[in-house]
């Protein structure tokens, strides 16, 4: 069993729609980036990713590569699976928290969890979402931005690698 852990965070802005975990929530701002800036799949990339010890987010889909503008990121972290599959990793479980001040999650949070755990390949029980605020403290409780840190585990190994 190996776990790796991922951090983004996202700047809100007006004139953009807040997705996360695939699901556009219902808000007047959303997140600035080059893709849809889905701060929660970018967390959970870099946590796979982490676990495999295959790197990051920016070296595998750098935001200087136009394919990934305006990204869907779901379709990111299918092809992070795809990589940590091909390395001899299955995932387990993941766990995220969302530092938002607003809007609440809600009933998106089973959407979120949902979508995730089909990219993913692993059951509804596996994808746990969890919210937390900035306490009106810092650039979260400013409203200025996102920020999503994440965990993911993995069961297997390379070939060779007891594991
Ligand atoms: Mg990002």
């Amino acid at each position: 069993m190996r776990s790796g852990i991922g951090y983004d965070s996202h700047r809100l802005v007006t004139g953009r729609r807040l997705v996360l975990g695939g699901i556009e929530l219902s808000s007047e701002r959303g997140l600035d980036g080059h893709s849809d800036a889905d701060a929660l799949a970018h967390a959970l990339i870099d946590a796979l990713l982490g676990a495999a010890g295959l790197g990051d987010i920016g070296q595998h889909f750098p935001d200087s590569d136009e394919r990934y503008r305006a990204a869907d990121s779901l379709v990111l972290l299918a092809d992070a699976v795809g990589l940590v599959r091909a390395a001899g990793f299955e995932p387990v479980n993941v766990d995220a928290t969302v530092v938002m001040e607003r809007p609440k999650l809600g009933d998106a949070r089973l959407a979120m969890r949902a979508r995730l755990a089909e990219v993913l390949g692993i059951a509804l029980a596996d994808v746990n979402i969890k919210a937390s605020t900035g306490e009106g403290i810092g650039f979260v409780g400013r409203e200025e931005g996102v920020a999503v840190i994440a965990i993911a585990t993995l069961r297997g190994g390379r070939a060779g690698e007891v594991g």
